[in-house]
């Protein structure tokens, strides 16, 4: 073909399909907002940030708490400057606060004693969805052998400085950005003498009957060449619960006539992470575990999922046992000890740009949608479901999805207009697993709500 054919051939073809792709799909502004937002997420800072906590020697929740040199103390008072200075682009929408409370006596708490989370809120600008929360967390205590001694080194470079660098990160990275729903960045200790910073917090929030969305906790998000000799460096896992821990007993009675064991609110957590990861970081693949969490292990994201609150936990996917909980020496010529030299900083950097894209893309949608319900009162080969509206005034509508009840994701979608109640023809609700989700204006979607059905199971 000659050059000017050629031009005016692809010309032809880039506006026909072009025009079509658009008037499908408008690529939505604040979606590259969110691309922004991955690529000015750095690994420089995220090892700086490790190197910095691993420099206090120990960070055992029962350490040292006034030396500015060594101990939690020197790190909590570390962590909270550093997330001051993240709030300064933020005109004043983003708070620090050292959330402090004096822990009793428990099976890993020898005497009582003083616990700090450090906690950056970014509230949200849009009236009708401030008081929608998204928590993001890492525990910036760690620990040698044993989780009482306060004097041995422990530098905790992966468990979880990891964690806690990637949450530093995001919050320097998001503060400047305005969301409708707020964000919490949050630093917990006590992970390791029995998950007390976070169950502090999520007891907080139920106390207040805060309207936590979803929490992520990012714990072990570093190694990335396993005991078991194989290097990842592109996959992260995701677990998240089948069953709610806090099911009731009609719940259950629900479930196990009809199925729903695949459909908490912490596996469609689950799913939108695993969706909006492929998106905005698509070298990188969020593998999910059908699991609340590793065998014999347990992290920050249960005290909420206990309190009702939907959340899921980040980790690496092969881990070193060798570098985790252990004292730091050479033994038969083997290193011992969470040292920074065994941490992927580029990883830990993409398993941030995950959480990140994952939290812009939940606060700048609707809330996922309530009150969805999917009635049995009728035998019929059609799926009648029905839900609340919605509040945001930028609200465009809602989108039906669905998927074959033995598939690990939603396979369908299809969009409904801004209605409250929709007739799925022809498809029956023994068939298929139905969910609803909400759609703003600029194209953000929300989690999926599961229905509850009306009539009889
Ligand atoms: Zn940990």
């Amino acid at each position: 073909m000659k050059l000017r054919n050629l031009l005016v051939h692809s010309l032809i073809l880039l506006t026909t399909t072009n025009l079509a792709l658009a008037q499908r799909r408008t690529v939505p502004v604040r979606n590259r907002a969110i691309a922004n937002i991955v690529r000015e997420i750095d690994a420089r800072n995220i090892e700086a940030t490790i190197r910095k906590l691993v420099s206090f020697g120990t960070r055992n929740t029962l350490s040292e708490q006034n030396d500015p040199k060594r101990g939690i103390g020197a790190a909590r008072d570390w962590l909270y400057s550093e997330f001051l200075k993240a709030a300064e682009a933020s005109n004043g929408r983003m708070t620090v606060e050292k959330q402090s409370f004096e822990q009793q006596k428990a099976a890993r708490v020898p005497q009582p004693t003083m616990l700090t989370n450090i906690v950056a809120t970014l509230k949200g600008s849009q009236p009708e969805s401030t008081d929608r929360i998204y928590v993001v967390s890492g525990h910036y205590d760690s620990m040698c052998n044993s989780p009482t001694d306060a004097k041995c080194d422990a530098p905790g470079a992966n468990d979880d400085a990891s964690g806690t660098a990637a949450v530093l990160e995001m919050a320097r990275v998001m503060a400047k950005y305005e969301f409708d729903a707020t964000i919490v960045f949050m630093a917990v200790a006590g992970e390791e003498q029995g998950l007390l910073g976070s169950t502090h917090f999520a007891e907080e929030a139920k106390k207040k009957s805060w309207n936590v969305d979803a929490m992520l906790d990012n714990d072990i998000v570093g190694n990335t060449l396993g005991g078991n000799g194989v290097r990842d460096r592109s996959t992260l896992r995701v677990f998240s619960e089948g069953v709610p821990s806090n099911e009731t007993e009609a719940e259950a009675a629900t479930r196990r006539s009809v199925g729903g064991e695949n459909d908490s609110p912490s596996r469609q957590l689950a799913r939108f992470v695993k969706e909006t990861g492929k998106t905005f970081v698509p070298q990188f693949k969020v593998m999910m575990v059908y699991r609340r969490d590793r065998y014999g292990r347990g992290g920050d994201h249960i005290p909420f999922l206990e309190r009702g609150y939907p959340a899921v936990r980040f980790t690496e996917v092969n881990e070193e046992f060798r570098h985790q909980h252990q004292n730091v020496r050479v033994e038969n010529g083997v290193q011992y000890g969470d040292l920074p030299e065994f941490v992927d900083f580029a990883y830990i950097a993409n398993v941030a740009r995950v959480n990140a894209a994952s939290l812009a893309a939940l606060a700048w949608a609707p809330s996922r949608p309530k009150g969805v319900t999917i009635l049995t009162a009728r035998l019929s080969n059609d799926t009648d479901l029905r839900w609340d509206a919605n509040k945001e005034p930028d609200l465009a509508g809602y989108e039906i999805v669905w998927r074959d009840t033995t598939s690990p994701v939603w396979t369908n979608s299809r969009a409904v207009g801004n209605v409250t109640s929709f007739t799925m023809k022809g498809m029956s609700k023994d068939n298929y697993f139905f969910g609803v989700r909400a759609i703003d204006k600029d194209g953000n979607r929300s989690q999926v709500t599961y229905p509850r059905p009306q009539g009889r199971n």
